[in-house]
């Protein structure tokens, strides 16, 4: 499937589930704004590669999610660099594991910016354009935790609901401009996200870290096994192609089974 002479945005991907979308989409073709935090040597280093080895452009944003100001502007310098921005992935997103009567405010308002605003922020600044060229493609990674809930992550699970809200908004506002806009909801996905939450998890529940793995992450996961940030990505992929264009609206789970239980 070609994207070819589309341009696309992936917001968090310097790691993980966003740098294997952007990754998937330059190799269809599409040229591609990274974003994100990390290593400037690094995040060069990945953003050469993309150009290397898939032949397209490839530009990078340091806009920080949490701030609406530089996100607005990353989707302008995306448009400036490449002329349009057709393809919009919202992945930027962080984690914080507590108790309720704990959870500390800031990280409540930070995960709430960066998990949920920032889509909102970003859909913004990108919808006139596509609206304008009567096309585009939105894809919102939300999680499993946008259909159910888990202790002790209440602003991740909130923002995810969130998110699947969002994406129902859109896509009836997009119906008619041949936007679609979809999110995608992994179960547990191996990522740095992921890896870094369990130190915490094994303190909330006083667990070690193989009894976390296994009865707390991937026991919700009927697979028994974690999802790959390609597997992810390819489907991504396919819902930027013109085979999905009927397809908007939709929550699609990516879980193992998880939210069949
Ligand atoms: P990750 O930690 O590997 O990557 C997160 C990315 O977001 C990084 O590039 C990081 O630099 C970026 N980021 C964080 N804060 C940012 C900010 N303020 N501004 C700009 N960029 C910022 O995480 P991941 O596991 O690849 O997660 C990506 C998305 O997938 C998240 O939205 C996450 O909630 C979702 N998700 C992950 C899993 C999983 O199991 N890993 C499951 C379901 C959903």
């Amino acid at each position: 499937m070609s994207l070819k002479s589309r341009n696309a945005v992936v917001t968090g991907s310097t790691s993980g589930i966003g740098l294997a979308c952007a990754r998937a989409l330059a190799q269809a073709g599409a040229n591609v704004m990274i974003n994100g935090f990390g290593e400037a040597a690094a995040i060069e280093k990945e953003r050469a590669a993309i150009e290397k080895d898939f032949g397209v452009r490839c530009v990078y944003s340091g806009a920080d999610m949490s701030k609406p100001a530089e996100i607005a502007k990353m989707v302008a310098d995306a448009g400036a660099a490449f002329g349009s921005v057709d393809v919009l992935v919202n992945n930027a997103g962080i984690q914080f594991v507590s108790p309720v009567e704990d959870f500390p405010v800031e990280k409540w308002d930070q995960i709430i910016a960066i998990n949920l605003s920032a889509a909102f922020h970003a859909i913004r600044a990108a919808v006139p354009g596509m609206k304008a060229r009567k096309w585009g493609r939105i894809v919102n990674i939300a999680s499993a935790h946008g259909l159910v809930a888990s202790p002790f992550k209440s602003a991740y699970v909130s923002a995810k609901h969130g998110i699947a809200g969002l994406t129902k908004t859109v896509a009836l506002e997009l119906a008619t401009f041949g936007v679609t806009v979809n999110c995608i909801s992994p179960g547990y996905v191996w990522t740095p996200l992921v890896e870094k939450q369990i130190p915490d998890t094994m303190k909330a529940r006083n667990m070690t870290e193989e009894q976390v793995k296994r009865d707390v992450l991937l026991a919700a996961q009927p697979t028994k096994q974690f999802v790959t940030v390609d597997q992810v990505a390819a489907l991504a992929v396919y819902l930027c192609s013109d085979a999905a264009s009927q397809i908007t609206g939709t929550n699609i789970s990516m879980d193992g089974g998880w939210t069949a239980a």
